[in-house]
């Protein structure tokens, strides 16, 4: 691309057969009334179905899509990542594929950053009535602690549909991390920003791609990433069991004066449980983070680019 777009969509794809086509067929009339230079960066997060040729065939009537191909599925935050900094826009907006992110709220995203001079503006989810009661449990679960890790300035139901300006992008791409958790790293920045309320609709086709596994990395990823809170809960616990262990000891001196030693197995075998569980919960508390560090050190690109359509070379072959 010769000349930078004033917009750049970002879109992390995997597995959308189903709903790529519904999403492209509502994201492009928008994108081209919007009287702007733009593209769209498809990030294909190394998917098993046919979503790389149906990505091949849109780009070929729509020049503005362009395709970021990995070599394989790294995850929706890779994915992000990469289009993220990828992106050539003075403005990059990430949107997922699946039209629960109605594509409707970019205009409006933009306006109120151009109008504003607005460096973030979230897209906040304003009911999440299409959601299972599961989602919106632990979502809000997730939420309410992640408030608690980073601070008020981060918006509350505010997930990955955002709006970057250049100098936010900047920013995140000077960060050291390999796997930034976006939705909390974003509103650190601190810079200014603003919300446009949406409503999360439901999946246009297909299933989720976010089993609770996902969930629980994600939350764990977020937690660890941002805080050392855990690490302290280890202490706690530690200091809780030692005062356990004190009055356990002064009942044992106390059952011992009385001459009444043999009946104690049972607070012996359940301190020695309690103090088993608290040394293991701390191991655990530990070893989260001595591999989060391990990975730091070895220092692995968070993903591999197979293809990317800008530069016009393709290591991976697109015609198989
Ligand atoms: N996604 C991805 N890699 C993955 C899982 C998901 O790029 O390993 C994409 C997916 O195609 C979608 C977005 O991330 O555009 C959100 O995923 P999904 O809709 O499955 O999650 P949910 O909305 O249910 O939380
Ligand atoms: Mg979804």
């Amino acid at each position: 691309m010769s000349t930078a777009p004033l917009l750049s969509i970002v879109m992390p794809i995997y597995n959308e057969q189903e709903a790529l086509p519904l999403t492209v067929e509502r994201l492009r009339p928008i994108l081209d009334g919007l009287d702007v230079t733009y593209e769209v960066v498809g990030v294909d997060d190394g998917s098993t179905d046919v979503t790389p040729v149906l990505m091949q065939k849109i780009r070929q009537d729509w020049p503005e899509f362009r395709i970021v191909r990995f070599s394989r599925n790294s995850g929706h935050q890779a994915a992000l990542t990469a289009g993220i900094h990828r992106a050539h826009g003075d403005y990059v907006v990430s949107i997922d594929a699946d039209l629960q992110d109605p594509p409707e709220k970019i205009p409006e995203m933009l306006a109120l950053a151009r109008e504003q001079s607005l460096d973030i503006v979230y897209g906040v989810r304003g009911d999440r009535g299409t959601d299972t009661f599961f989602k919106r449990r632990t979502a809000g679960a997730y939420y309410w602690l992640m408030r608690k890790l980073v601070g008020k300035q981060m918006p509350n139901q505010a997930g990955d549909y955002r709006l970057l300006s250049r100098a936010a992008v900047d920013a995140l791409k000077a960060m050291p991390e390999h796997q930034p958790v976006y939705r909390l790293l974003v509103p650190w920045l601190g810079f200014p920003s603003g919300e446009v309320v949406y409503v999360r609709e439901e999946r246009v086709a297909g299933s989720t791609h976010y089993p609770l596994s996902k969930m629980v990395r994600l939350a764990l990823d977020s937690v660890t990433n941002f805080s050392a809170s855990p690490l302290r809960l280890a202490t706690w616990l530690g200091l809780f069991s030692f005062l356990v262990c004190i009055l356990l000891a002064l009942y044992t001196t106390v059952s011992y004066a009385l001459g009444s030693t043999v009946p104690g197995w049972s607070s012996l075998f359940i301190g020695m449980l309690f103090i088993g569980a608290v040394q293991l919960v701390c191991v655990g508390l530990l070893g989260e983070y001595v591999g989060r560090i391990y990975s730091a050190v070895q220092a692995r690109p968070a993903y591999f680019i197979g293809y990317d359509s800008a530069e016009d070379q393709d290591r991976y072959g697109t015609d198989e």
